[in-house]
Parts: structure tokens; sequence; C-alpha cells
């Protein structure tokens, strides 16, 4: 089991929990806390989060991972995943933490709206297991939020934080990115890794490479779908999602134009 979405490798985990199962939570401006849930983390950002995040800052996806993430495309990586950059005080705290709390709570990251639940996915069986929703607690021993009586059930946590959209977004990337051809492989060819980037987090350069290259001489993609995808950031990144199975997972989700299909290559 992959853990997705949980940002402390120091956490303590307890059992999984259903979406009905109970647990007791409070966190907010009554709380006196020190808040170092937002310090010292080494948070993970999915494409969503990324789009969410730079919107509200009204950047391009380029301006923000060059300014708020640390790059991951080092020479012989892994799966090129983005992290928040933390500001390099003493304590690593999160750039957009304040004493009035976070300044972009509303576009604030899935693993902060989870917290104080840790959120996994699975790759063991098959691409349905992705969409599994799969919780446990964090109890951070710093977090006084559990001192509390306020009880939830996960159903109704996700959907005070509004983590189902996240979740939804998120499912089709994750399905990419735990793809087992992938996950065998410790080091990716450099040119996959660039193209993982791109098509998960650069939209700017995504978009380039769409309009500005062969690609629409070579897939044979609706005029309805180039036109949201021109008008439209996240159904550009949704495209990508395609794209990436398609070049990655080898997915038949894009159709070559037959003239772009090499001739000795035709009826295979
Ligand atoms: S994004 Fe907001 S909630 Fe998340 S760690 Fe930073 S300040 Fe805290
Ligand atoms: S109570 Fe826990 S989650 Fe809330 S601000 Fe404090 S440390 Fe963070």
């Amino acid at each position: 089991m992959d853990c997705i979405n949980n940002s402390n490798k120091d956490d303590e985990r307890l059992p999984m929990l259903d979406l009905h199962d109970k647990f007791k939570f409070s966190c907010g401006k009554e709380i006196e806390c020190s808040i170092q849930c937002c310090s010292n983390l080494n948070l993970m950002l999915t494409p969503y989060d990324i789009f969410r995040m730079k919107k509200r800052l009204k950047l391009s996806s380029e301006d923000f991972l060059m300014q708020y993430t640390t790059s991951p495309l080092k020479e012989g990586t892994a799966i090129p995943v983005v992290m928040l950059q933390m500001t390099d005080d003493e304590k690593r705290t999160c750039p957009f933490a304040s004493s009035e709390g976070c300044k972009i709570y509303e576009d604030r990251p899935s693993s902060c709206r989870v917290y104080p639940l840790g959120q996994a996915t699975t790759n063991d069986k098959d691409k349905a297991a992705c969409h599994k929703e799969i919780y446990f607690i964090v109890r951070e021993p710093y977090c006084i939020g559990f001192n509390t009586d306020k009880e939830w059930t996960v159903r109704e946590w996700k959907k005070n934080q509004g983590l189902d959209i996240y979740n939804e977004m998120n499912y089709p990337w994750m399905e990419i990115i735990l793809d087992k051809i992938l996950q065998k492989q410790k080091m990716l060819d450099d040119n996959i890794a660039k193209m993982i980037f791109m098509g998960s987090y650069n939209l700017d350069a995504f978009k380039r490479f769409v309009f500005e290259s062969r690609f629409l001489e070579t897939f044979d993609i609706e005029n309805e779908v180039i036109e949201s995808i021109k008008k439209d950031e996240l159904e550009l990144m949704k495209f990508g999602f395609m794209w990436l199975k398609a070049v990655i997972s080898g997915e038949k989700v894009l159709k070559v134009k037959d003239e772009a299909i090499p001739s000795n290559n035709k009826g295979l």
C-alpha cells in the first residue's frame, strides 16, 4: 500500500477507517495552538493542488513551480513528485502560514484538508483500487485538536473540508503515477520524467506543447475538446492526464491520425 497524501513520515498510524467511522477532533481560531502542523513538512502537491493554489495567487504554473516548489527533475530521478518548498526559517515554516492562519485557506492543498486523517491508496490489485477511499488517523504528538468532544465521521470530515472535489481530480492522476511499470523503475528515463512533470504540473509548457508542436497533426482530437483545453485550464489538466495515460501506460485513449502513422506500420 502506498501512502499518497500524508505529510509527515514520523506520524503514528492507527487502523484504517471506513467512511462511517468516528473520531474526535477540533481545530480553529478558538484553539490556542502553536500551529506546528504548518511547519517542517514534507508536503506533496498534486496537480489539482497546484491548479487551485496558482489560481488563488494569480500566478502562471511556471511561476508557481519556481517560487513555491522543490524541483523534482534531478538527474536519475524517480517519479517526479512536486513538494511545497518550506521557508528557510528555523522551523521550516510553510510560506502560507501566518498568525491569522492559512493565507490560502480556501485553496489549501489536499494534505492540509485531510488532516488529522491520512489518506492512502493502493496499487496492489488494479486501477479501481485508486478510487477506493482509505483513511487513517494521524495523531501528531503536538496537536491539541484531539483534546475535544467534537465528533466527526470520516464522511462528515471530508464534506466539511471540501475534500471530495480534490479526490475526484486526484484519483485519475494517482492511477498514472501508481502505474505498475513506473513503480517498478527506481530511476526513470529523463524524457519520461520530463513528460510526467509537464503533463502533471506545468500547464503552461503542456499548452505550448499541444498548440505549438506537431501534437494536433499527430492526434485526432475533436474540435470541441481543442476549444475547451484552449480556454479552460482545468480541462487542459484533465487532458494532460489522458495524454500521460496514452504515452506512459499505453492506454488507447488518444487516437493517432491515419496520416501520422508511418506507412509501414499501417494495418498492424
Ligand atoms: S498551506 Fe496552509 S494549511 Fe497547509 S501547511 Fe501551509 S499554512 Fe498550513
Ligand atoms: S490543533 Fe492541530 S491541526 Fe489545529 S492548528 Fe493546532 S496543531 Fe494544527
